[in-house]
């Protein structure tokens, strides 16, 4: 069986890949399975050297593969050509700092019992690691998670969306052309090829909806594995009214519209203060209006363009109806407000007069929208972006970056950015986490990102080795009691007590 896969921006079929079954699945994992260990072995240095040459193939074929993915996404070349530097940014990061975070630790004994061993705490990684991906950034999302993973020594299956299989596809068929040992794999197939790999895998980093994701952690939970989940989310802008309002503007339109809202940190939201409301929606409204949507680069030319399409039609569909309830339940479009041309296009649209009974505040959107709220103060503010079931990120606009951070301390969210959109993505020692309905655990935030997909290991060394210790068999009384003498000595923090006084 196989699935056809169609350009989002005029509906042709772009390519076709296998819808790939269960048994196949299981037979990928077990190959993996089998060329794991030899990957651990090799050590961290060996392993690193293969991912900066992976890195180098990544860029020298950049082009290549940022037209696959223009083709597949609808997006515009400046959006279709940042996702490889990302995954060329995560392999410096993590292969300059990797071996450092993986260091096994020796503790200090910390008390008799084990006075005379060696303790060392040793992370080691789960054998196959599945990462689940969605449609809106199909390479950089994908080996933002395979390359600690790899790093860590784990072998990798990656599962990219039915939607968006093919230029992740080229970027890991690349791994065998270096010559790299084959831990690094691709399965194609929709939803039940994602859910045959949570069956087989040692781990599951899961990106996408909180829908699917719920499902994967259940399913995860009766298999005893961990799983890492990003899902979604409804993030809010906090613009207030000491604010630079240029800056301000500039980010809430790119934050909401860049790869047309479709990123879950996407600016989907926006309170501001009452007394600068009106200046700051006139000016996102003059940016918003100078947008020019379409498809550029497909032939040489690029950044001509700042718009793309939406990636599917079930996605289109969302954003239409998110509009139009709005504007039927009383909230204006000042800019767009519908679909546009051919393809899955839509216009990006301000909305304001919109309250938190519509599903334009309330659930994800996923698309070019901003819809702008006014609110008497920082603390309305502070309690509409919390009311909310998502907590993923969230951003603060004021000119006391003091006051902005306290602000941050108040918000739930796994991530808030002052005086700018989602720059923690970059961040790469900071952890990347949602909360709430947002998400399970946290990819990077440093040792943590590559540790993560690491069981850590106790291994506890007998340095003296007597014929047997004092608390082995056989009890006898006299020792027993002598062991307990000492032990109480040992343990207790005050003389009367350790004399056994009382
Ligand atoms: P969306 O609804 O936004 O299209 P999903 O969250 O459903 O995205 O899908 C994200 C990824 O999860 C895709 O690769 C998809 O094939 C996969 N997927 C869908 N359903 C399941 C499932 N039950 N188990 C595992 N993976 C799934």
């Amino acid at each position: 069986m196989s699935i056809e896969i169609r350009s989002p921006a005029d509906g042709s079929v772009v390519g076709v890949v296998s819808d790939q079954q269960p048994s196949e699945v299981t037979e990928a994992v077990e190959r993996l399975r089998e060329q794991q260990t030899s990957w651990e072995d090799i050590g961290f240095a060996e392993r690193a050297r293969r991912l900066r040459r992976y890195r180098d193939w990544l860029l020298d074929n950049e082009d290549q593969l940022a037209r696959i993915l223009q083709s597949e996404t609808g997006k515009p070349w400046a959006e279709a050509t940042i996702e490889v530097p990302y995954a060329a940014d995560v392999i410096n990061y993590y292969s300059k700092h990797g071996q450092r975070f993986l260091t096994e630790e020796t503790p200090r004994a910390h008390g008799p019992m084990t006075l005379t061993k060696r303790q060392r705490a040793v992370h080691r990684p789960y054998p196959v690691v599945g990462v689940i991906t969605p449609w809106n950034f199909p390479v950089a999302l994908s080996l933002m998670d395979a390359i600690p993973a790899l790093l860590a020594g784990a072998a990798v299956v990656v599962k990219p969306s039915e939607f968006t299989p093919l230029a992740i596809s080229a970027a890991l068929a690349g791994w065998a052309e270096i010559g790299a040992p084959p831990v690094l794999t691709c399965l194609t197939g929709a939803g039940a090829t994602g859910a045959a790999l949570v069956d087989d895998v040692d781990y599951v980093q899961f990106t996408g909806s909180t829908r699917t994701g719920t499902a994967i952690a259940t399913r995860a939970a009766e298999r005893l594995i961990p799983c890492g989940l990003e899902l979604g989310g409804k993030d809010p802008m906090l613009v207030l009214s000491d604010a630079d309002l240029d800056r301000a503007a500039n980010a809430a339109v790119w934050g909401g519209i860049c790869n047309s809202g479709q990123m879950c940190t996407s600016v989907e939201r926006i309170y501001v203060e009452a007394p600068v409301y009106e200046d700051f929606v006139n000016r996102v409204v003059e940016r918003v209006r100078e947008l020019r949507q379409g498809i550029d680069g497909t032939a040489g030319a690029g950044f001509t363009v700042d718009v793309g399409a939406l990636a599917n039609r079930a996605q289109a569909e969302i954003v239409r109806r998110h509009v139009d309830e709005a504007i039927q339940a009383g909230a204006k479009a000042l800019v767009g407000g519908k679909p546009a041309g051919t393809g899955t296009f839509f216009e990006p649209t301000v909305l304001v007069d919109v309250d938190h009974t519509m599903a334009c505040m309330r659930e994800e959107t996923f698309g070019p929208t901003l819809p702008i709220m006014k609110v008497a103060d920082a603390d309305e503010a502070v309690r509409l972006a919390n009311d909310t079931p998502y907590g993923l990120s969230a951003t603060v606009f004021t000119r006391d970056t003091e006051h902005g951070e306290r602000i941050a301390r108040r918000l739930e969210a796994g991530a808030v950015n002052v005086n700018d959109v989602f720059t923690n993505l970059f961040a790469l020692p900071l952890p990347m986490a949602g909360w709430k309905q947002s998400g399970i655990g946290a990819r990077n935030g440093g040792a943590h990102g590559i540790r993560k997909y690491c069981r850590t290991q106790a291994i506890v060394s007998s340095r003296v080795a007597p014929r047997a210790e004092p608390m082995w068999y056989p009890y006898r009384p006299l020792r027993g009691k002598l062991v307990r003498r000492l032990t109480r000595f040992v343990m207790a923090r005050d003389l009367r007590r350790r004399l056994g006084l009382r």
